[in-house]
């Protein structure tokens, strides 16, 4: 029988998926206060992660870190195996939506959504296109021209998720995105949230203090505890094993 070398030969290991992070002992302080100490994470491509913890335990801080807003005092953070620090932060692949970053008030839901295209110097017939398939998948289409004054809470957070994801990166950050919503459409964004990561396979990594929320929504939560991770793991690992009184006091049986 012939043999033909090519199909005998070992396929080559399935790329990594795009959107990997890692942390590299992380520290981030202001003055003599530490408020991040020594983070070492890794998280693959596609990963829904979430960074859960009380106010103040750095939730904020290493998401502002992995964005390029501020700088870490010690440790690297690489995506993709690219050290992060080499990246300025408006030309990193990664969308973000920080409740410290809505959406510019002064412009249309079109201008809000074009704005990293433009930054990105994409085509404006390339850019259209774009930014209609963003507006779809949000189903925020038709509202192109109107300002953010003129939208509901709930379409206000779709319209930056469309800006968000409009330039297609691999990763998405997202901050303590629903609180400012009511229950209900926090519950309903949350499903569209959950839709766009199983649709897009993109890695999100998203901030929350609500537990359910992280319950809900994660392939791995990340519990922090004063600048330091409590414990990493599913949902479910974390909920029925809670490593400590705190992590059970957050999320487990004890909550
Ligand atoms: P979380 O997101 O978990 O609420 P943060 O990362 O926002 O926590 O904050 C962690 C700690 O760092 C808090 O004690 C906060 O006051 C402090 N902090 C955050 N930003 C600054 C800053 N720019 N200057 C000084 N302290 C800061």
């Amino acid at each position: 029988m012939s043999h033909d070398s090519r199909s005998s030969t070992p396929s080559a290991a399935p790329a990594a998926r795009p959107g990997a992070v890692e942390f590299r002992n992380i520290t981030k302080q202001y003055g003599s206060l530490t408020v991040v100490n020594g983070i070492s994470l890794q998280i693959s491509g596609g990963e829904f992660i979430s960074l859960l913890g009380p106010s103040g335990s750095g939730k904020t801080t290493l998401l502002m870190m992995l964005a390029g807003f501020t700088e870490p005092s010690a440790g690297q953070i690489m995506v993709d195996g690219q050290r992060t620090d080499q990246i300025p932060a408006n030309r990193r692949n990664q969308g973000v939506v920080f409740q410290s970053y809505a959406l510019f008030p002064h412009m249309t839901v079109r201008d809000n959504v074009a704005f990293p295209l433009k930054a990105r110097g994409v085509p404006e017939a390339r850019a259209r296109e774009l930014i209609r398939t963003a507006l779809m998948r949000v189903r925020m289409a038709g509202f192109e021209d109107r300002y953010p004054s003129q939208l509901s809470g709930g379409q206000q957070q779709r319209v930056a998720l469309a800006r968000a994801t409009v330039f297609d990166p691999p990763l998405i950050l997202m901050d303590e995105s629903l609180s400012a919503l009511d229950r209900k459409l926090r519950q309903e964004m949350q499903v569209e949230i959950k839709d766009l990561h199983r649709e897009l396979g993109k890695t999100i990594i998203y901030v929350t203090h609500d537990q359910e929320e992280a319950l809900t929504l994660s392939d791995r939560i990340v519990v922090l505890q004063n600048g330091r991770i409590a414990q990493v793991g599913a949902p479910m690992d974390i909920y029925e094993r809670p490593r400590s009184i705190y992590v059970a006091s957050f999320i487990g049986e004890a909550n």
